[in-house]
């Protein structure tokens, strides 16, 4: 069986500011005819060059273990993004990186990168038969949706309400560095669209989306129930990653239901998490919270 995910060698094909803190790459190349197509929330890993050996010593196909067994001068770095857009006719894929100081690899790369590059991407195989691997969003026909998100997330967040059906319902939360990050996002009438911008405020990452969140479900959510234990994450040392798995992903339909989706820097997703599941006791089956990065420490 072939694996779900590959890599894929491109070179960048355009680099367009989107705002202050929003630039998007496309990739281009032959290669990209195969990247899979599902959308939504796909996350992605963009593959940073080696400074001497650029991609020669990525290795191809099955990659995980391989780039695992290398020495550490050989071994390229990566983070995880996600597919904003996948155009597999034109053999494309765009990527919107957040611009940020405290540069790690990514960083780095991105304030250096030219069109014409050489790059590489890990993503979803159209060809391996396997789909919906990478992807979180999973409402399962819920009559409403919550969407919370830094701005990790908004390229996420944009290509999920892209996808809502036209009688979808439901708010839409999305903290942003500066008002000049507000981007377009056009959203079925039932969902509401709130950007949240920091503009320098010192209140800390995440805490305008906290806030939202408190003061929409204090609003709107009264059935669930109160006092479930939940079990603490120590965001500065494992994954904050808890989504629903197995028969909760793929079973009951969440008819009459609402299901959340809240990802971006993790101190504050755990906060929403122990939020929504300690004191507002909601199902964490109807729930993705995911730690997309912790303020401090890089990736890997
Ligand atoms: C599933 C998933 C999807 C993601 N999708 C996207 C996406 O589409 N676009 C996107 O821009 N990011 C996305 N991210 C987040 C991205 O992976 C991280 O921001 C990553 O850490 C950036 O790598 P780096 O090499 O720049 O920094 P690292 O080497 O990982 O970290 C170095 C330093 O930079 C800080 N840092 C990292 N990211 C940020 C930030 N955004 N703002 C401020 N400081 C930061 C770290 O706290 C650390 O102190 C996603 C993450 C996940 C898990």
């Amino acid at each position: 069986m072939k694996p779900a995910h590959r890599p894929y060698r491109a070179r960048v094909e355009r680099v367009q500011r989107l705002s202050p803190s929003f630039t998007r790459v496309t990739f281009g190349g032959p290669e990209l005819g195969d990247f899979g197509a599902d959308g939504l929330d796909q996350r992605i890993k963009v593959v940073l060059p080696l400074e001497s050996t650029g991609f020669d010593t990525f290795p191809s196909g099955d990659w995980w273990g391989e780039w695992r067994a290398l020495p550490d001068h050989a071994r390229n770095p990566f983070r995880t993004y996600t597919a904003r857009a996948v155009r597999p006719e034109l053999r494309e894929v765009d990527v919107d990186f957040v611009v940020h100081a405290d540069g790690g690899p990514a960083a780095a790369w991105l304030a250096a990168v030219r069109v014409g590059d050489d790059a590489m991407l890990v993503g979803p195989d159209a060809t391996s038969g396997v789909t919906g691997s990478g992807v979180e969003w999973n409402p399962r026909g819920a009559s409403s949706v919550l969407i919370a998100g830094d701005e990790t997330a908004v390229p996420a967040v944009s290509s999920i309400v892209e996808s809502l059906p036209a009688d979808a319902r439901g708010c839409v939360f999305l903290e942003v560095p500066t008002s000049a990050d507000v981007l377009e996002l056009t959203a079925p009438p039932g969902v509401s669209v709130h950007w949240l911008a920091r503009d320098g405020s010192d209140e800390g990452h995440g805490a305008r989306l906290v806030e939202a969140v408190r003061g929409w479900t204090a609003r709107y959510v009264t059935a669930w129930h109160r006092g479930v234990e939940v079990s603490e994450v120590d965001v500065d040392h494992d994954i904050l990653w808890d989504v629903p798995q197995g028969e909760a992903r793929h079973g009951e339909a969440l008819d009459g239901e609402l299901y959340a989706w809240l990802a971006g820097e993790a101190a504050a997703i755990k906060t929403l998490r122990r939020f929504l599941v300690a004191e507002v006791g909601v199902d964490r089956r109807h729930v993705a919270f995911m730690g997309y990065w912790r303020l401090g420490r890089a990736e890997m």
